[in-house]
């Protein structure tokens, strides 16, 4: 593969701010501190249900390709116990240099489809969303075709989808587009006719508020004001109630804005919201609205919203799977925490979280 020097910045962007989120986390997300290895790794728990994760992803670095990362994935999928991994392409901006979307992974998947799946969109579906021109029929159309291809292809559904993206460091795009956008209400209506969910990265601002001093000097993508957007997600989720939207990343709050509360009061008022549940540390999450405490302890809160809502909860790590030996200072490894907070569920409930909500609502058998 080559590799531009934009792409090379890009990367150095991207393993700058996870070295910085490993050193924000701390050992606590089972992550060692530097340059550890899998040998430095706190041991994963052992037993519970098989998991079903249904958003990871594959990385590709200066030096390896997608394909390279197949094998880590596995490899990490045995070490927690994880049957079955859905992969996707993230939520690309319009104009990327080198897109990638469900193509590019099916050639991957398909000798291991008893354990790898796949959604596609982040690099489709996801740019024209964000192109910000006017939604003319032509527009419309196109973007139906491209979803249809998608579904067509065996995708288990769209995504990864974003109407709220901060940006993470300097090369890393922020995106954002009102949350019942026309396109993606038409999605939604799409996602309902094929009868497979929406893969949503929003990051929840309930009223227009400064952006995190934290995050504003991480990336001057990002805008002084984020402009408030749970009003157009509730929008579109009453939109179409036969449309299922997975909210990625529930438990991992970078705002300050994912409560427990928030949440609560959206399962409750929208039957067609899910969450799917991240284990893995972004920089600077918001402790107190983290699924783990700092000591690594299933937080209460999140455990009795489950208890709540038993059959709204899937797990979607947001791993990002990458080659080893190369440039594995770049990322830490996947984390033990996706075992640890199920294996901390009540027996019954932890079945369903781990894979048996997502086997529903994928259609997805597990080995
Ligand atoms: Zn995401």
């Amino acid at each position: 593969m080559s590799t531009t020097p934009r792409r090379r910045d890009l990367l150095r962007g991207l393993a700058g701010m996870m070295a910085a989120l490993c050193l924000d986390t701390g050992p606590a997300w089972g992550q060692p501190r530097r340059g550890g290895g899998p040998s430095g790794l706190p041991p994963v728990p052992q037993g519970g249900p098989k998991i079903l994760d249904v958003h990871a992803h594959l990385l590709r670095t200066p030096q390896s390709d997608l394909r390279d990362a197949v094998r880590p994935a596995l490899e990490a999928m045995d070490r927690l116990e994880i049957a079955r991994t859905l992969l996707m392409p993230p939520p690309q901006p319009p104009g990327s240099r080198m897109p990638y979307d469900f193509d590019s992974l099916l050639p991957l998947i398909q000798p291991h489809a008893d354990r790898l799946g796949f959604l596609g969109g982040g690099g489709t579906l996801n740019p024209m969303l964000h192109r910000n021109v006017p939604v003319t029929d032509s527009v419309r159309h196109d973007f139906t075709a491209a979803a249809e291809r998608i579904v067509r292809a065996g995708a288990a559904g769209f995504g990864e989808i974003t109407a709220h993206h901060v940006s993470y460091f300097p090369q890393h795009p922020y995106e954002t587009v009102t949350a019942d956008h026309p396109l993606l209400r038409l999605l939604a209506d799409i996602a309902q006719r094929y009868d497979v969910p929406i893969d949503l990265h929003l990051d929840p601002i309930p009223q227009d508020m400064p952006t995190p001093p934290r995050l504003a000097e991480r990336s001057s993508a990002n805008p002084r004001v984020l402009a408030a957007n749970i009003d157009g997600f509730e929008r579109l989720l009453g939109h179409n109630r036969g449309a299922r939207i997975v909210w990625a990343h529930a438990g991992r709050d970078t705002l300050g804005t994912w409560t427990v509360a928030l949440t609560r009061r959206l399962l409750e008022r929208h039957p067609n919201l899910f969450l799917s549940l991240s284990m893995h540390p972004p920089f600077g999450v918001v402790a107190e609205n983290s699924l783990l405490d700092a000591a690594g302890q299933a937080n209460p809160a999140w455990v009795d919203l489950l208890r709540d809502f038993p059959d709204r909860a899937v797990v979607g790590s947001d791993f990002f799977h990458q080659a080893t030996g190369r440039d594995a200072s770049t990322l830490p490894p996947p984390t033990a925490a996706v075992r640890r907070f199920i294996n901390a569920l009540p027996a019954e409930l932890a079945r369903k979280v781990a894979h048996g909500n997502a086997m529903q609502l994928y259609r997805q058998k597990i080995a």
